[in-house]
């Protein structure tokens, strides 16, 4: 039986840390939880067993897991925690981060005998509340294979590659969903101001090439309806589309799609709202037509 920490109870870590404490009432483990906010541990004790600790405490456990909003927040929480750390544990960090942090966090967590790897996760809030998540896990094989059986919160277990690999999969899997959302954004603007009913044309999309998550599920559900729902934040996405954009720039790769999307995705977070759902990029894409995708 292990001793798991989750630190970062948000839209995420809430309904991921609820599957530890799960998982720990089941194999007799323990689950402590820590927010910074203090008031949302509680309650999250209170409704799915876990316990709310202190960092200090939290860093008592076998099993650390961040879920933060970028990278630099996880920096402040291990500055804050480095010195009660114990040596033998593991922090996985599933914030959708930045693989250079990752290196640096790497080693400096190594210095206290902690093996940080990046775990970032795909899924969405749905996928959080199901424990259906995808994991991409960026680190060392033993250590991969030591930590799977704590991640309970998990559908999908990917090792792709060594410390950084995880974060660098999650960018480019969400500068897809960017590039996506933005084109099929365009084109159903195009298509509407052309005089052509917007829910026809999905399904038309819909069964032919041009489909794709934001066509099937993202756009129907959220822009079609006008509910834009609030369970990925814009801001955050343009995050992630930077960051893909600072590993082609890094690695000295070519990707001038991504490049203008990550600005297009920029844009929309000043322009609309930086806390609007991910979706409410396509108001900026609407305001550029004078059109609603509807
Ligand atoms: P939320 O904004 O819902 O939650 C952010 C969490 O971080 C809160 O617990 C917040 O605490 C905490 N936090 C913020 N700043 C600090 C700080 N300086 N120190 C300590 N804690 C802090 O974000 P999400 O859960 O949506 O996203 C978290 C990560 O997961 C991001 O990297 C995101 O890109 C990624 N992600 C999000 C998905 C989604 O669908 N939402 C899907 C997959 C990945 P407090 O309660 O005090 O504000």
């Amino acid at each position: 039986s292990i001793k798991t920490a989750f630190l970062g109870l948000g839209a995420m870590g809430a309904p991921m840390a609820a599957h530890l404490a799960r998982h720990a009432r089941d194999t007799g483990g323990e689950a402590l939880v820590w927010n910074r906010t203090a008031a949302r541990a509680e309650s999250h004790a209170a409704e799915y067993g876990s316990r709310a600790v202190s960092l200090q405490e939290a860093a008592q456990a076998d099993v650390l897991f961040t879920c933060l909003p970028t990278s630099a927040e996880v920096d402040e929480v291990i500055a804050a925690m480095q010195e009660h750390l114990r040596p033998g544990s593991f922090w996985m960090d599933c914030t959708s981060g930045h693989p250079d942090a990752a290196r640096r966090q790497r080693g400096q967590l190594a210095v206290r005998g902690v093996r940080f790897l990046d775990a970032p996760v795909s899924g969405g809030t749905a996928g959080a509340q199901a424990g259906t998540l995808t994991v991409m896990l960026g680190g060392p094989t033993d250590e991969v294979d030591a930590v799977r059986p704590a991640l309970a919160f998990a559908g999908k277990v990917v090792h792709v590659g060594d410390t950084g690999a995880g974060f660098a999969v999650k960018a480019v899997n969400n500068a897809l969903l960017a590039v996506n959302l933005w084109a099929a954004g365009e084109g159903l603007a195009v298509l509407a101001r052309a005089g052509v009913d917007v829910s026809a044309a999905l399904e038309v999309i819909n069964a032919s090439s041009g489909r794709s998550n934001a066509t099937e599920n993202l756009i129907p559900q959220r822009v079609v309806t006008r509910e834009f729902p609030a369970t990925f934040a814009l801001g955050l996405l343009a995050k992630d589309a930077g960051i893909a954009l600072d590993l082609a720039q890094s690695t000295r790769g070519s990707a001038p799609v991504l490049a203008q999307t990550a600005a297009l995705i920029r844009a929309a977070a000043h322009a609309i709202d930086p806390d609007a759902d991910h979706t409410a990029a396509l108001k900026l894409v609407e305001l550029m037509n004078t059109q609603e995708i509807r």
